[in-house]
């Protein structure tokens, strides 16, 4: 299967078969009686760090990948959803924990079969209890940084903690600006 046709055979809108069309250099599986394009299977992913009292919020997975493992909270933005609010979300739902995002802080690009594409939040710690998301969270707490080294932690949380403590804030929501589309949000550099 080729990266830019599609992993089924019938229209997923209308229901005839696909056929491959050349659409911007690529044969792209296509509808012969609809407008549907399949352009590609992407997801979106988010984390959050989340700072309180000099700890940090870390969740230890709960399946695979990387069960056992303790990373950031986070998951998938659901389609329509406004990043900012899905990691929100996510935070509580997998921590019990309620945050706000001050900025995004890195993003991690992984272009496979299925292009998965992860941003990483900043976030400012609200209130609420501690409590584990059953299945998704096996265990959970706030962490310093010595106790961290303890931990079993992937690169791609550690690089998080780390810049989280740079000197700029990264990307920030910016609502002086009116995007064309009422749907759309602007982060911009800090
Ligand atoms: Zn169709």
């Amino acid at each position: 299967m080729s990266h830019y046709t599609a992993p089924y055979l019938f229209c997923p809108a209308c229901g005839k078969p696909l056929q491959n069309s050349i659409i911007d250099n690529h044969p792209r599986s296509s509808c012969p009686s609809c407008p549907y394009i399949h352009w590609g299977n992407f997801s979106l992913g988010v984390g959050g760090v989340l700072w309180h009292n000099d700890k940090v919020l870390l969740v230890q997975r709960g399946h695979n990948p990387g069960k056992g493992m303790w990373t950031i909270p986070g998951g998938y933005v659901d389609q329509g959803e406004p990043i900012g609010e899905a990691i929100i979300r996510e935070i509580l739902e997998e921590t019990g924990i309620k945050a706000k995002p001050l900025s995004i802080i890195g993003l991690r690009d992984l272009p496979s079969e299925r292009h998965d594409t992860y941003i990483i939040f900043l976030m400012e710690f609200l209130g609420g209890t501690l409590q584990a998301q059953p299945g998704e969270v096996s265990d959970l707490g706030f962490f310093s940084l010595k106790e961290c080294s303890t931990l079993p932690i992937p690169s791609l949380t550690l690089s998080a903690l780390d810049a989280s403590h740079a000197v700029s804030q990264g990307l920030v929501f910016n609502s002086d600006v009116k995007l064309s589309s009422k749907l759309s949000t602007l982060y911009q550099i800090r």
